[in-house]
């Protein structure tokens, strides 16, 4: 059966995407390799989004740092002041 001109389907996309900002990098002690390497320090938020547009944050940022030489991440209790 066809569709009445009336009738009409209506499709809403919501989620939540993560946004990433860049913080540049700091010498720390790896948990898991155990090395003092560099870590790239990164600040992640989840933004409650509509179509794909990130209408406002669910959640306080955190800061992340990956580990340069393992690839290991964990989050940071004590991140770096930004400017
Ligand atoms: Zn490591």
């Amino acid at each position: 059966m066809l569709l009445g001109l009336c009738e009409a389907v209506m499709l809403i996309i919501i989620g939540v995407s993560e946004r990433k900002k860049g913080l540049g990098q700091e010498l720390r002690p790896c948990s898991h390799c155990g090395r003092e390497t560099f870590h790239t320090l990164e600040q992640r938020q989840p933004w409650f989004s509509f179509f794909f547009i990130p209408i406002f944050p669910v959640e306080s940022p955190s800061v992340m740092a990956r580990c340069n030489l393992c690839g290991r991440e964990r989050r940071v209790l004590d991140p770096p002041l930004t400017t």
